[in-house]
């Protein structure tokens, strides 16, 4: 170790694989004062120019001082993150085993990890000066274009832009041009506000009055704002949760400090931010940012600096919004709680429920999660005291809780999927002026190709798995890889022309509904049809509209939707949940199935649900179908305490893939002996071939670690993780660590 050099060291994250910091020698020029950790420089890395975030000043390195380089500019002139959120991304980046430099720049908008000022985009605004104040317009006779814009002016105190100005008066330009030489309009530059001023419908932005429940939640909320409690608002679907979060927002901007909402992708509709937008938009401090995939990069940085400015009160944004820079945060509010969204599946493989409680803690305000089928995780950190449940055990308003029902289809004749029985139930729902929601799990025409003589069946020729076709009978697509090619016109076989579909998704559910109801709209909501955007906002507002259609989607209908006509809901296969090889597949199950079931009767009229089986029998389903959620949950939890799973053990998962055949198990089986030596009475499971072995040409496996206590896994973890880094088998496969997998595959 040197420390004879006075000159300081940057140690930086660097984005970048390794699980590392690296120091650097501060710009030539640059002051002490200047360096602050949460800075962004440009820095040398290998033969390239990165982008990096200083997380500490040191005075000496552990590498000798000719070894450091420096770095090349000082890129702000503040820090762009502070000091609490550098820490919840190196806690974060522990906890996942994860690159610091990933975690940190990955979690940046892409301007800003480009190195892109971080500056809002600003407008031109047009004031009045002192003088222009004393100026009565009807002086100047000769110009009445003039003193028309100083009419206008007089109206506006603090100014307009130029699509304000635009809306008042045709060519305003030469006008105002001559009343700023006069020297009685002042121009200069502001921040643009995030949206143009939603046009207040007064119908929409008074609030209901609470019901005794809402009241209650809101209540116990409300009496400790200003320390860490965890909450889960168990509200069964249309109980008025979101109402609750609206009136507690209120009273957290009323005092000044910022809401961070998360919700599923899926769940940010427009309607629901129109919602939040006509509630708060009256309100001090009540600017909503947003922050999700559809957005521009230049959008995603004004949204993201309007948030760190302190000028945004609410952001509303998915998973990678909690880690934006709130300045005054005083609540947290993650709403569809259980939803698989929250896990990022790839690279930084976090869970936002997870660090979104992190943050709250150390941040000391509340957070609020809310659904009508909790996790399992959930559940026990209320058995375990950690978090208090909140219950709306009743709809809101007028409406009732939908009647569930089993359809048995054993040995029934059914319609691509579509028994008798549900049939004459969509009539009925339709000549009622009814709206019709059919729920199938799967999108595209037929899950597989099939040659009825000999048996051939179109399969990917990159994964262990079957071609979907889509469309009729042009394309067929794996859903795994995305590969694609058109439909064999014959069996490549035996070259028989006798091919046949096998099985139904929403494109041929949608052809059969079709040819029974011609005279009635039908919409399919999945992927495929609301890939264009804006399509799907389109199809949410007809729906809204109420005539009678009957929609037929995946699991995109399922989540949030307020649609107050949908009387008749079916779900065509309740089957396919129970017979997995995830451990978490009945759950999931459980909350699909209520979460659609809870689309029906939202509103005056009441709702029925039928659900398509063949285990009509099945204890799982009769709890669900008696609403019994919690019954439900309390069967699954005894399994899992039965066999040691998750949530009454911590498992991280190993994975591996390569192109090679024996690589991926070779390496696992490294990393098991290593991970023995470590720690002789850790519990591995594997190295197994992964359920569907091989994906986009790569042969997968992986390796399985399960500990009783988090803590220790945790150390154990952070032991292995330097090891197999420099391991020989490692170079060969792609590997990853997946810390509380949620899915095991
Ligand atoms: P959730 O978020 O639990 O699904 P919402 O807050 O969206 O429920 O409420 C469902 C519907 O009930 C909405 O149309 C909402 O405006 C209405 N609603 C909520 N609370 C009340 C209330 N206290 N009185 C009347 N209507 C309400
Ligand atoms: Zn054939
Ligand atoms: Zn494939």
């Amino acid at each position: 170790m040197s420390k004879f050099d006075s000159e300081l060291v940057l140690r930086m994250a660097i984005p970048g694989p390794l699980r590392r910091i690296f120091d650097y020698l501060p710009p030539s020029g640059c002051t002490s004062a200047q360096l602050q950790p949460g800075l962004r420089l440009r820095v040398p890395f290998g033969r390239r120019v990165l982008v990096g975030v200083l997380l500490e000043v040191a005075d000496h390195s552990e590498l000798a001082p000719q070894k450091l380089r420096r770095a090349e500019a000082l890129l702000d002139s503040r820090p762009i993150l502070p000091q609490e959120l550098l820490a919840l991304m190196r806690w974060a980046s522990r906890y996942y085993q994860h690159s610091i430099g990933e975690v940190i720049l990955g979690s940046l908008p892409t301007l800003l990890r480009q190195g892109q000022a971080a500056q809002a985009k600003t407008e031109s605004c047009w004031q009045l000066s002192p003088a222009g104040w004393k100026t009565d317009p009807g002086d100047l006779k000769g110009a009445p274009k003039q003193a028309a814009l100083l009419r206008i002016l007089q109206q506006h105190p603090a100014g307009l832009d130029a699509p304000s100005l635009n809306r008042e008066q045709q060519n305003w330009r030469p006008s105002v041009a001559r009343l700023q030489q006069k020297g009685w309009v002042t121009t200069h530059e502001r921040e643009c506000a995030l949206t143009l001023p939603v046009e207040t419908d007064s119908s929409k932005t008074g609030a209901p009055t609470l019901n005794r429940h809402q009241q209650a939640a809101l209540d116990t909320i409300s009496t400790q704002l200003d320390r860490y409690q965890c909450y889960l608002l168990n509200g069964v679907t249309g109980s008025g949760k979101t109402e609750v979060y609206l009136q507690l927002i209120q009273k957290i901007l009323a005092a000044g400090r910022q809401v961070l909402v998360l919700a599923p992708e899926i769940g940010l509709t427009p309607q629901l931010i129109q919602r939040f937008r006509e509630r708060l938009g009256q309100q001090r401090n009540g600017q909503v940012a947003l922050l999700h995939s559809g957005l521009s990069d230049r959008a995603r940085l004004d949204n993201w600096l309007a948030c760190a400015a302190g000028r945004a009160g609410v952001l509303i944004g998915t998973r990678s919004a909690l880690f934006t820079p709130l300045p005054n945060l005083g609540l947290i509010i993650l709403d569809e709680e259980h939803d698989l969204s929250f896990k990022q599946q790839d690279g930084f493989r976090y869970n936002a429920r997870d660090l979104a409680i992190v943050r709250a803690r150390k941040a000391g305000i509340p957070i609020i999660l809310g659904s009508a089928t909790p996790s399992l995780e959930s559940l026990h950190n209320v058995a375990q005291q950690r978090s208090q449940m909140l219950l709306l055990p009743e709809r809101a308003g007028n409406a009732q809780r939908p009647q569930l029902r089993l359809l048995d289809i054993r040995h029934q004749k059914l319609e691509q999927g579509l028994s008798a029985q549900l049939l004459s139930r969509v009539h009925q729902h339709l000549d009622d002026e009814g709206q019709v929601l059919l729920f199938i799990n799967r999108r595209g025409y037929a899950p597989v190709l099939m040659c009825h003589d000999c048996g051939w069946h179109a399969r990917c020729l990159r994964c262990d798995a079957h071609m979907t076709v889509h469309h009729g009978q042009q394309q067929l697509r794996c859903h795994h890889c995305g590969s694609q090619r058109p439909v064999n016109r014959g069996c490549p076989d035996c070259n028989s022309g006798n091919l046949h579909f096998m099985g139904a998704g929403t494109e041929r559910v949608e052809d059969t509904l079709a040819s029974h109801f011609p005279a009635t709209r039908i919409l399919r909501i999945d992927r495929d049809s609301t890939r264009r955007k804006g399509s799907l906002d389109s199809m949410l507002t007809e729906i809204q509209h109420g005539a009678p259609v009957i929609l037929v989607g995946t699991q995109m209908l399922a989540k949030g939707h307020h649609f107050p006509n949908v009387t008749l809901v079916g779900m065509l296969d309740a089957d396919y949940g129970l017979f997995s090889a995830d451990f978490r597949a009945s759950e999931r199950m459980g909350q699909l199935l209520l979460q659609v079931a809870g689309r029906a009767g939202r509103a005056e009229r009441p709702g029925e649900v039928l659900i398509q089986t063949h285990q009509p029998d099945n204890p799982l389903l009769h709890f669900l179908l008696r609403h019994d959620y919690p019954s439900f949950a309390r069967t699954l939890l005894k399994e899992r305490a039965e066999a040691q799973l998750p949530p009454y053990s911590h498992l991280a998962l190993l994975r591996a893939e390569s192109p090679r055949t024996e690589a991926a198990m070779q390496f696992l089986q490294e990393a098991k002996q290593q991970a023995a030596l470590i720690q002789p009475q850790l519990l591995a499971f594997g190295p197994l071939p992964a359920p569907m072995e091989r994906r986009a040409g790569r042969f997968r496996a992986q390796l399985l670690f399960q500990h009783h206590q988090r803590g220790e896994l945790q150390q154990w973890l952070a032991r292995l993780m330097p090891q197999l880094e420099n391991m020989k088998s490692a170079r060969k496969v792609r590997w990853s660590i997946d810390v509380d997998p949620m899915e095991m595959y």
